[in-house]
């Protein structure tokens, strides 16, 4: 069979409307900016510069704003199901560009191919689970104490909000956010990371012409591209925005938070995470090394969900570990868009000195390299590093943090309780796994006594998620919930109605007030 080839970069710019020059700020029409600050995005593979941008200024920021606010005047009076119906349509556009979106994710962020074409799914996914969600933002009916009285909840759309993207899941995070508020009748303003632009771009494009087609007002879809430090500090001030989807570091959701908070904004905090596998010795021990290997690897450890401890029962340890050291050798390492490679590049040099540093901190701590430790330059940028293997007490202070590269930081325990201990000895709380054939262990781990994450499981890894589940987590993770379940709830007001139906007056708790 022929090898499939390659996607140029030229193909995917012409697929997705991208050029070499571009302007950061639109709301649906032109793209436009005035800042003369102008933002370069770089291949993380290849250090080749892929586009300029002039970024969003202040004054182009309210511009924006004030378009994103007419919007939602127009659009919270469309019938929820019919703002379904637009974000299915979204869903088949981004079905339509799947092949060249996930390409864009690969080429500008460096995940693999089929990571880019997995998060593109993720959109999808979510549009379709908004679809049906759009016709079932319910409330309940409540009993009233008061005779002839009805009390209900009901849900109403909030406002223009503000999402702000980390640069390792370039789309489909702004698509939890936007399929969601989109259904709740809300506006959306998306400032994405300044290490992928070009993905903001290439989204914005894509729901422009469905948003066009459909005779929408301009503003319900709002991009701004542009620093932290103007753009993103303009956003998390402005009262206009009722509330601001974040996903980033823990030290920036803290900012964040608190500067939202004293405003009494309504923030959805996703941060890092620190997770862990318990692998116990009644574990199926394939099963456990394909979801380790994956968790630890995948995206070159750049997600949230990565697994960055193995707590592993010492009775299997000495052979799990050699299987694992084993399949760390076999990783082919390189361009992310070449189908045999299996890890590409971290995002940038910086990402690659806090790799150095941690593990220079882990060998200071104690810690012994069992495999990896270098960098490596096979395209002459210093932004590839060998999947790193790190034996090392949980206590270290290194482990305790979280460094956004493929480091795995193993450990070993004798007794289950002991196992949870170390495995919830963390500051951060997002995912979480054990595997165990045991019922009792693996119940234990998702009881109260067990992981203290916002997800845990049994027998598949950490990393990985389904749209269809609230995620998030727990301590400094952060405490948000987005995409399934009930998260659309964080999208809208909630309002509570008493109706008297019998005309007569009664005061609630039997308080009598009569003239
Ligand atoms: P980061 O915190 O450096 O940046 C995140 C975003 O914040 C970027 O868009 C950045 O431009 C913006 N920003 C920077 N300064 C700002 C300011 N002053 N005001 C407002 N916004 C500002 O994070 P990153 O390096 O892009 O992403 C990696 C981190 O994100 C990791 O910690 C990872 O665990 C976390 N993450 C969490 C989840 C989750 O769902 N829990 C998902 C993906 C990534």
């Amino acid at each position: 069979m022929a090898k499939a080839k390659k996607i140029t970069k030229n193909q995917i710019f012409r697929a997705l409307g991208l050029k070499s020059k571009m302007k950061g700020a639109n709301c649906g029409g032109e793209w436009f900016a005035t800042s003369k600050d102008y933002l370069k995005t770089y291949s993380p593979t290849t250090g080749e510069l892929l586009s300029t941008i002039e970024q969003t200024s202040p004054k182009d920021y309210d511009l924006v704003m004030k378009q994103a606010q007419a919007a939602f005047l127009e659009f919270r009076s469309m019938p929820a199901p019919l703002r379904g119906e637009i974000v299915r349509q979204v869903g088949e556009a981004l079905r339509a560009k799947k092949d060249m979106l996930g390409a864009l994710v690969s080429l500008e962020m460096g995940k693999i191919y089929t990571e880019g074409l997995g998060e593109v799914q993720e959109m999808i996914d979510i549009c379709d689970f908004a679809v049906g969600m759009s016709r079932n933002l319910s409330g309940p009916t409540l009993q009233s104490e008061r005779p002839k009285h009805r009390m209900m909840e009901q849900w109403h759309p909030l406002g223009v909000i503000g999402v702000i993207s980390a640069f390792n899941f370039p789309v489909a995070v702004w698509a939890w956010n936007t399929a969601l508020g989109w259904i709740c009748g809300d506006s959306a303003l998306w400032k994405p990371s300044s290490k992928t632009p070009l993905c903001a771009i290439a989204c914005q494009n894509i729901v422009n012409e469905v948003f066009k087609a459909n005779k929408l007002p301009e503003g319900i879809s709002c991009v701004t591209v542009g620093s932290g430090r103007i753009v993103g500090e303009k956003l998390i001030n402005d009262k206009n925005i009722p509330m601001v989807s974040f996903t980033g570091s823990t030290k920036m959701g803290k900012r964040i938070g608190g500067v939202v908070g004293e405003r009494l904004g309504r923030t959805i905090l996703e941060l890092g995470g620190n997770n862990a596998v318990i692998i116990s010795e009644k574990a199926d021990l394939t099963g456990a090394l394909a979801s380790a290997f994956f968790g630890a690897v995948g995206t070159a450890g750049q997600r949230c969900t990565s697994t960055r401890r193995l707590i592993i029962q010492e009775t299997v340890y000495d052979k799990f570990v050699k299987k694992l050291v084993a399949n760390y050798k076999k990783v082919a390492i390189g361009d992310p868009l070449d189908p045999a490679t299996l890890m590409g590049p971290l995002i940038d040099e910086g990402s690659v000195k806090d790799y150095e540093n941690a593990i220079a901190a882990a060998k200071k701590q104690g810690g012994k390299v069992l495999y990896g430790g270098k960098v490596l330059k096979p395209f002459g940028a210093a932004t590839f590093v060998q999947p790193t293997i790190i034996e090392i007490a949980n206590k270290a202070e290194i482990v305790q943090h979280e460094t956004f590269a493929p480091i795995l930081y193993i450990m070993k325990y004798k007794k289950l309780p002991q196992a949870f201990k170390l495995h919830n000895d963390v500051p951060q709380g997002l995912s979480s796994a054990i595997y165990t054939d045991s019922v009792n262990e693996g119940e234990a781990f998702l009881s109260f006594l067990g992981s203290d994450c916002g997800i845990a499981n049994i027998n598949i890894g950490t990393s990985g998620a389904e749209i269809g589940g609230a995620f998030g987590g727990e301590k400094e993770t952060g405490g948000g919930r987005e995409s399934g379940s009930d998260a659309w709830k964080l999208y809208m007001r909630r309002q509570t109605n008493t109706i008297n139906w019998g005309g007569e007056v009664h005061l609630a708790q039997g308080v009598e007030f009569k003239a």
